[in-house]
């Protein structure tokens, strides 16, 4: 175990927060990136104040291994036009930042009014690339990390907590 379903939930009204302070007035679109960033996003726009868009984007990661490719693919693009739109991307995890630099340069390219970043959790020490982050909710240290959202082969994204891989599940 390595961040429990109370601690999870309060970080993720803590950055509602910060985000209903910084957003106030607008009406931001928030791309979430499929899917380990579902029950995240599904989490964070609840506890919302403002009105928000969703959108998602789904793009290749991982498959069923623990190791960045580096390769990033669109598998889906977003559903609407969001030139001139205040995008916040919605990560579950970031680690060599390869997947979220991509994500960011994708969007900047269509002239939003803004882009930020919402990540939950964030493996500094293994980043590759320099990404900028505005909304972190923890720093986690470099361990495959699994539930809330993220998965080992497609499994255990249902759980509530976010918990450490036994390398013997591996
Ligand atoms: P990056 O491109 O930053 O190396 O990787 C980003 C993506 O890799 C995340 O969106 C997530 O899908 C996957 N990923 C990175 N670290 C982990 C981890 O510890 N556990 C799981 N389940 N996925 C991870």
């Amino acid at each position: 175990m390595l961040l429990t379903e109370e601690m999870i939930q309060e970080k993720v009204a803590a950055l509602a927060q910060a985000i209903d302070r910084d957003y106030s007035g607008r009406v931001p679109v928030l791309v979430g990136v499929l899917t380990g960033a579902t029950i995240f996003m599904a989490d964070l726009i609840r506890k919302l104040q403002i009105p928000v868009e969703m959108e998602f984007m789904a793009v290749s990661s991982y498959g069923a291994g623990t190791e960045s490719t580096g390769v990033v693919r669109i598998l889906k693009d977003l559903n609407s036009e969001v030139t001139g739109r205040d995008l916040i991307i919605v990560e579950d995890i970031v680690d060599s930042g390869l997947t979220l630099a991509y994500l960011q340069s994708l969007l900047r390219a269509r002239d939003p009014a803004s882009l930020r970043t919402c990540v939950l959790l964030d493996k500094a020490e293994r980043r590759e690339t320099d990404v900028a982050l505005d909304y972190i909710g923890f720093t986690i240290p470099n361990a495959f990390v699994i539930g809330y959202g993220l998965d080992y082969g497609g499994l255990y994204r249902q759980l509530p907590f976010v918990g450490i891989l036994d390398p013997s599940a591996i």
